[in-house]
C-alpha cells in the first residue's frame, strides 16, 4: 500500500483516485481551484446553466462507462438524442458536425460539474491548494506550496494537470529531479495545436500564437492577462508557440532590456551573472547618480532566492545585496546620503547610510514597520513624501486575485 498524491481534482484525477482507493493505497489531491472538475467546467448565468470548457461526455472504455452510468450514476444524467448545434466566432449558429451529432453522447441537467461532484464526495481532497514545486528524495516526493511551505511527503505521485502542462513538469523531474512553478503558474497551448475551428470561438482568425487556458491565481501574472487571451507578441518580437513565448520571457525576467515605448522594440543591456529560470525580476528604479537598481525574486517566493542588482551606466551589473525573498520598494533621500529598501516578507522598510558615490551600503537599519497597522501588510513599493521623515508605501491588500492596492503612511523611526 502507498500513499499517494494526485495533483489536479479534474475528471482524470477524481477516477484515478478512485482506482488507487479500490486498490487500497492513501490517496489525498490537491486541486488550485476552488472547486473540482477542471475543464469540465459547469456555470450558471440568468437563470441559464452553461458547460464553458468541455460540452458533453461520448461513451469511451467500459471503465468509464461503468462509472458515469452505475456506480456515480444520478437521474440528472441524460442521453443527447438531438443533433448538439454550434456557434463560430461570427455569432453564426448552425447544426454541427452530423458524424459528431450521430454519436451516442451524454450531459448532466445541471451540467458536467455533476459528476464531478458526484465522483469527489468521500475523498480527500484539498481546495485551493496550489503545488508549486515538488522534489524526489530518495524514496518519496516532497511537495511544496506558494509559500515554499511543505505541503506533504508521499510514495508516488500522480500528475493529472494539462497535458501541455504536465510534459514540462515530467521534464524537469526527469533533468533536474525537482519542479518549480512558473510554468504550472500559467497554463498555454500552441493555436497551431488546438482542435480544428476552436480558435475561431476565440474570435481569433490566425495560426499561430499561443492560447492561455489556465492562470493560477498566485502567477505573476495573474491580473494582468486573462484565461481566452491568444498571444502573439511579446515586446515587439512576434510568438508563435509556446517555446517562443518561454524563450522571450526567459530572457526579459533575468535580465536589464531597454524598451523603446514608440516602437516596442527592446534591446538587450545586460544579462544578470546568476541566470536562473526559477528567478525573474521584480522592482527597479533609477538612483540619483543615474544608476538602475532592481532586484529579483524566486518564482515560489522561496526565502533567500533574490538579489539586488545595480546596473552602472557604462552597462556593468554589480550585486548590491543577498540572501533577499521578494526585492521590493527603492528610494534615495534628498541628501543622497540614505537608500530606503524593502524585501516584502520582512514587513519593513529598511535604511541604508550609503558612501559618498551612492554605493557601499552600510548599516541596514529598521526604518518603519508595517507590521500590525494594515490587515497581512505585504509593502512593495515606495517613495519619499518628505526628506527623510515620511515615506508613502504601497501594499499589496492580502486579496490574491484582485492585488488591489491600498497606501499606508507609515511613521519613521
Ligand atoms: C473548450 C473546451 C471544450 C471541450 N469539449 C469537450 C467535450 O465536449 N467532450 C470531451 O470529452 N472533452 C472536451 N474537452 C476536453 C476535456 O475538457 C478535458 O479532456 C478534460 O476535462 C480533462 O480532464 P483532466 O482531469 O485530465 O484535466 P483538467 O480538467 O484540466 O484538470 C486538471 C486539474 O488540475 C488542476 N491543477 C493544475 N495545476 C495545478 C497545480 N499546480 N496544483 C494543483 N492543482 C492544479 C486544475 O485546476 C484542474 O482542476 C474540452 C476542453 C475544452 C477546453
Amino acid at each position: 500500500m502507498s500513499s499517494i498524491v494526485i495533483i489536479g481534482a479534474g475528471s482524470s484525477g477524481l477516477a484515478a483516485a478512485h482506482t488507487l482507493l479500490d486498490a487500497g493505497h492513501t490517496v489525498t489531491i490537491f486541486e488550485k481551484s476552488r472547486g473540482v472538475g477542471g475543464r469540465a467546467a459547469t456555470r450558471n448565468r440568468a437563470g441559464f446553466i452553461y458547460d464553458y470548457g468541455a460540452n458533453y461526455i461520448k461513451p469511451g472504455a467500459p471503465d468509464s462507462v461503468e462509472l458515469i452510468t452505475k456506480r456515480f450514476y444520478t437521474p440528472d444524467l441524460i442521453d443527447i438524442q438531438k443533433p448538439v448545434w454550434t456557434f463560430d466566432g461570427s455569432q453564426h449558429i448552425q447544426e454541427g458536425d452530423s458524424t459528431q451529432n450521430a454519436e451516442p453522447k451524454w450531459s448532466y441537467r445541471r451540467g458536467l460539474t455533476t459528476l464531478s461532484r458526484k465522483m469527489a464526495k468521500g475523498l480527500n481532497i484539498h481546495l485551493s491548494t496550489h503545488v508549486a514545486r515538488i522534489q524526489q528524495q530518495a524514496n518519496a516526493w516532497i511537495l511544496y506550496n506558494d509559500a515554499g511551505e511543505v505541503m506533504g511527503t508521499f510514495d508516488r505521485v500522480l500528475i493529472t494537470i494539462p497535458a501541455n502542462q504536465a510534459k514540462f513538469v515530467y521534464s524537469a523531474l526527469k533533468d533536474k529531479g525537482k519542479v518549480t512553478r512558473g510554468w504550472l503558474g500559467v497554463g498555454i497551448r500552441d493555436i497551431s495545436a488546438l482542435p480544428p475551428g476552436m480558435a475561431k470561438t476565440f474570435n481569433f482568425t490566425g495560426t499561430t500564437g499561443v492560447l492561455v487556458e489556465q492562470i493560477a491565481p498566485s502567477s505573476p501574472v495573474a491580473g494582468k492577462i486573462q484565461t481566452g487571451d491568444i498571444i502573439v507578441g511579446f515586446n515587439g518580437q512576434a510568438v508563435d508557440d509556446s517555446n517562443q513565448l518561454r524563450n522571450l520571457v526567459a530572457a526579459v525576467a533575468t535580465g536589464f532590456v531597454l524598451v523603446d515605448l514608440e516602437s516596442g522594440r527592446v534591446r538587450r543591456l545586460a544579462t544578470l551573472e546568476r541566470v536562473d529560470p526559477t528567478i525573474r525580476m521584480n522592482d527597479g528604479k533609477a538612483d540619483p547618480w543615474g544608476r538602475f537598481w532592481a532586484g529579483t525574486m524566486g518564482l515560489d517566493k522561496r526565502p533567500g532566492a533574490g538579489t539586488l542588482y545595480c546596473l552602472e551606466p557604462d552597462l556593468a551589473v554589480r550585486v548590491e545585496l543577498d540572501q533577499l525573498t521578494i526585492s521590493n520598494g527603492l528610494d534615495w533621500s534628498a541628501d543622497r546620503q540614505t537608500m530606503f529598501y524593502v524585501d516584502t516578507p520582512t514587513q519593513r522598510v529598511d535604511r541604508f547610510h550609503l558612501g559618498p558615490s551612492g554605493l557601499e551600503l552600510r548599516d541596514r537599519r529598521p526604518f518603519a514597520s508595517l507590521a500590525g497597522l494594515v490587515r497581512k501588510p505585504a509593502p512593495q513599493h515606495i517613495c519619499m513624501t518628505t526628506r527623510t521623515t515620511g515615506i508613502r508605501v504601497v501594499t499589496r491588500a492580502g486579496c490574491p486575485r484582485a492585488a488591489t492596492a491600498a497606501t499606508a503612511r507609515i511613521p519613521a523611526r
